[in-house]
């Protein structure tokens, strides 16, 4: 095998907006930062009103013009295929790219990151000729039909914490189904998707059909939102910008929105399970994956007493093992948060839960990595009231949170989140338990012996209340960017 390590002064950075085919600069307002060693990378501009119009109206017209959605849709299909193929052949650029500039370290980016996108890039071309509808042929003369439509242009806000492949799960889906998109990726992490906008023209998507957009929340993001050519909007974030984004496509439109948000994610672990280890391993994996700067991380634990101290043990010496390496390392595993100010954030959380009678069983502290990006230890609190913050809030970083149970009710009880319900994790032997944990869990997903997805992209993401409205992938996800029409013809 090669070696995956590199320097990130080695790496080009595409700076600015990508626009009709061009990456367009603008005056340069926003530091970016590496999570790697905390070095300012390069600054972006910021698209205000004029900018997000032109982006919009612009994929507005290509579309129109380019025959996008009238085409055969297998050419659709093929052009897509194509660009699946381009990401493969530049995947250690978009690897390194994706590293330098978010918290993915390069052996996930190279063995993860890049195979998934262009998989998920190849599943949503599948579905491009395979958009149906219903015939109704009621009377001789009479016929009743329903048609597809892509809406236009559909708008896609990204978080920063899968630069890449969050975009590309509303971006991708949007175009297979006919329309244009305008992206605004997070101002955190900017520049990995304007290279895959550049291959995308280099496969054959015609040039404005796909145009990213930097800046800010309020001041791009909201004009995203707001823009009256923009028919339907995907978002992947908080719920606190989520409910924002629904306020603003309500104001404008209204216009359907797909909502990705948070979660504080639930993982139950019974007394029946035949290997401690392999549950400690599984948990300890759904917790400081991407140092917990995940969606779905599996947040809280809540164990039956019989397996809780060997499983404590366990963990407690997992958390011990991990390293605080640059990204850019071959041999990093573990990721650096986001930023100083979120590291912040999750440590004054975990602080100010231990104040209000958490127990620590490993801290949750700051790392020494010789590169200069922060990083944090695996923590874990036991909590006993279901009100500190540490059990109700997100962290999004890798403290987990648990309490014990003894009867099977306390457990799924504990579960249920007041205002999340994304993903829910049920360790145990038992098929009854597993039937109860599926039936009765308000969550989006519930996994059973394992923990995360797989790639079996027909399996949609998507949460329950507070954490979310719709799917991404998914034949929901492609089905999602098209309009239903209602077509009665009469003879004569
Ligand atoms: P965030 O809500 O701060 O920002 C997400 C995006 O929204 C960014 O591009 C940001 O610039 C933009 N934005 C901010 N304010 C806006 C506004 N008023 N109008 C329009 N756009 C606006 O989230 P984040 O910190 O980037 O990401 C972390 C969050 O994302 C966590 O809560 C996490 O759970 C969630 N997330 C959810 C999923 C999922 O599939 N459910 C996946 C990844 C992340």
């Amino acid at each position: 095998m090669t070696n995956l390590s590199f320097r990130p002064e080695d790496i080009t950075l595409p700076v600015g907006h990508f626009l009709s085919g061009k990456i367009v600069s603008g005056k340069k307002n926003i530091a970016v930062t590496s999570p790697g060693n905390g070095c300012i990378l390069g600054y972006i501009p910021e698209a205000g009103l004029e900018l997000v119009n032109d982006a919009a109206q612009t994929a507005a017209r290509v579309q129109d013009e380019s025959g996008w959605a009238t085409c055969a849709p297998r050419e659709r299909a093929r052009v897509l295929r194509r660009w699946a193929d381009l990401v493969e052949q530049h995947a250690m650029e978009l690897a390194r790219l994706e590293t330098v500039c978010s918290t993915r370290p390069i052996s996930q980016t190279i063995g993860w990151d890049i195979p998934f996108l262009a998989e998920g890039i190849r599943f949503f071309s599948e579905y491009c000729d395979k958009i149906g509808g219903d015939v109704a042929a009621t009377s001789a003369s009479l016929l009743g039909m329903t048609v597809y439509e892509p809406y236009g242009v559909t708008g896609a806000i990204a978080p920063w914490n899968f630069p890449l492949v969050m975009a590309s799960w509303k971006v991708v889906p949007s175009l297979a189904a006919g329309n244009g998109t305008v992206l605004k990726p997070s101002e955190m992490t900017p520049f990995s998707v304007v290279r895959l906008a550049e291959l995308a023209v280099e496969a054959g998507i015609p040039a404005g059909l796909f145009n990213v957009v930097q800046g800010t929340g309020l001041a791009t993001g909201e004009a995203i939102c707001r823009h009256p050519d923009i028919g339907k909007l995907s978002f992947t974030g908080s719920t606190r910008t989520g409910i924002a984004v629904m306020k603003a496509a309500a104001e404008s439109g209204p216009k359907p929105v797909t909502l990705e948000l948070g979660g504080k994610s639930p993982q139950l672990v019974f007394d029946d399970i035949s290997s401690v280890d392999e549950v400690a391993a599984r948990i300890f994996r759904a917790f400081t994956g991407n140092a917990g700067q995940v969606c779905v991380t599996g947040s809280r634990l809540i164990v039956q007493r019989g397996v809780a101290e060997p499983l404590i043990e366990a963990l407690v010496a997992l958390c011990s093992r991990v390293a605080a390496l640059a990204p850019w390392e071959e041999s990093a595993s573990y990721s650096p948060i986001i930023s100083e100010l979120q590291a912040q954030r999750i440590l004054n959380l975990a602080e100010h839960s231990i104040k209000g009678g958490a127990q620590s069983l490993a801290p949750c502290l700051r790392m020494n990595s010789e590169e200069g990006g922060v990083f944090l230890s695996p923590g874990i609190l036991m909590v006993t009231d279901v009100n500190s913050p540490v059990w109700q809030e997100e962290v999004f970083g890798p403290v987990l949170a648990m309490q014990i149970f003894d009867e099977d009710d306390e457990a799924f009880a504990l579960a249920q989140h007041p205002i999340y319900g994304l993903a829910a994790g049920v360790h145990t032997a038992s098929m009854a338990r597993a039937m109860r944990a599926i039936r009765t869990l308000k969550a989006g997903t519930v996994w059973v012996n394992r923990y995360g997805r797989s790639s079996d992209f027909v399996i949609p993401t998507g949460g329950f209340g507070g954490s979310g409205i719709g799917k991404d992938l998914g034949r929901q996800a492609f089905e999602a960017n098209l309009r239903l029409k209602s077509v009665l013809m009469a003879a004569g």
